[in-house]
């Protein structure tokens, strides 16, 4: 079997989960199909939360936009009234949450409310594919992605998800849709598996059924070796190996979800990249084979943070404190990009999450002096050219720079910039 991998952009309006069959239609085999949320409908539902959090009366309006959206999108595509059906059993359990019935810590409730975006989606595109006549089941990830209750970043047991899987997939005929980004923990309760984590979803699966290939079908030509809003003259990359794609989306390029590779490197499974609204285009191929060869590739993470470590007793920087400060980031959840340290200080450069980084700061400083530096960039550049730290650093401040034969980092204040050219 072949996993489909549809994202918000891809259907966000009628048209669009019109060409999702057409795509569908263009493979012979029955297919696992994997679909994000309606296109912004998962900020909605964050705001949606934040607002319940906060008592703000506006929530019920909030919610009535989001479903007037879903509504009026399945009444295009499958005619009027079916909605009383299809989705108001959906959004009578939203409204029962945030009439507060929803309690708990904040990533619990985030997830059992912002899940709805994939349960509400997938039950539209559902109903338009079974009117067109695909064979066609349904099913709920909540039930068969096993994760722990890691709430908002969730981790998922591949063993269990595997027994899952089968034992749904057995004996039944034809394609099969699931919610991208959703997980179910031991008790029931539905987990998040991180923002954008579709293109993680479709790996696990394509992982536990032995898959022949995925294929993540974007609003781009397929892998480019710079963001086109950023950068002018980007390039199209035919091919790009596991290693590299890993890389790349640890590096901040917003192309695949992070932890997608790990899954289908495990087993050897290809994953195409392709634009929906090209459908025969070749697009991008990741495998063990391809390469992207020496060709530059750019990547810049916005919103970073430097921290500045230094033990307050002036002991040297040695195993032991790198010890000390690692396993309090991790804990607090606050993502590493780059590390460096010198006889007294450590600087780490992370994501710039203040809910995240505050408490790890504050726990920090009860044992050493902490320096902070916020709204920098950082720049990636795999294959650079000497002259390209000119190039970025001009006019800005430099704040840490590494060079290994291949790779350059740079982390600088956010300058103006307005597309640079490559
Ligand atoms: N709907 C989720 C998000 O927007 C998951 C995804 O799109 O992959 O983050
Ligand atoms: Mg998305």
């Amino acid at each position: 079997m072949k996993v489909y991998k549809f994202g918000g952009a891809s259907i966000k309006s009628s048209a669009g989960i019109r060409n999702v069959k057409a795509i569908l239609g263009l493979c012979q085999e029955p297919l696992v199909i994997v679909v994000s949320a309606l296109g912004k409908t998962t900020n909605a539902l964050e705001i949606l939360l934040n607002m319940y959090f906060e008592n703000d009366p506006a929530v019920e309006s909030q919610l009535a936009k989001i479903e007037r959206e879903h509504c009026s999108l399945l009444e295009e595509l499958v005619g009027p009234g079916m909605d009383t059906e299809i989705l108001s059993p959906l959004f009578a359990e939203v409204r029962q949450h945030i009439s507060g019935r929803l309690k708990g810590s904040y990533d619990f409730c985030y997830d059992q409310l912002v899940s709805y975006g994939e349960l509400l989606s997938t039950k539209i595109v559902y109903a338009y594919l079974i009117k067109e006549g695909v064979n066609i089941t349904w099913l709920d990830a909540r039930k068969l992605i096993s994760t722990d209750s890691n709430f908002r970043e969730a981790g998922v047991n591949l063993e269990e998800t595997a027994l899952r899987v089968h034992s749904a997939l057995e004996g039944k005929q034809g394609s099969f849709l699931i919610q991208g980004f959703l997980g179910g923990n031991i008790d029931g309760y539905a987990t998040t598996l991180g923002r954008e984590g579709s293109d993680y979803s479709a790996a696990v699966l394509a992982n536990v059924i032995n898959a022949e290939s995925v294929t993540i079908w974007k609003d781009v030509s397929g892998i480019l070796n710079a963001d086109p809003k950023e950068f002018k003259n980007a390039v199209h990359l035919p091919g790009v190996s596991y290693q590299e794609a890993v890389e790349l989306s640890f590096f901040g390029a917003q192309i695949i979800h992070p932890k997608t590779i790990k899954p289908l490197q495990n087993k050897g499974i290809t994953l195409f990249v392709k634009p929906f609204q090209q459908p025969n285009a070749a697009g991008t191929i990741i495998n063990a084979e391809a390469t992207s060869g020496s060709v530059p590739v750019y990547v810049i993470k916005h919103n970073q943070v430097l921290i500045s470590i230094r033990p307050k007793d002036f002991s040297f920087v040695l195993e032991e404190t790198l010890s000390e400060v690692f396993p309090i980031l991790s804990k607090n959840r606050v993502k590493i990009n780059m590390v460096q340290s010198s006889a007294i200080t450590i600087s780490i450069c992370v994501d710039g999450v203040k809910r995240y980084i505050q408490p790890a700061m504050e726990e920090l400083k009860t044992k050493f002096n902490v320096l902070y530096n916020e709204n920098l960039e950082l720049f990636t550049i795999r294959n650079y050219r000497v002259d390209e730290v000119e190039k970025i650093t001009s006019g800005r401040k430099v704040y840490m720079l590494q060079k290994t034969r291949r790779t350059l980092r740079i982390l600088v204040d956010e300058g103006s910039f307005d597309g640079m050219e490559l």
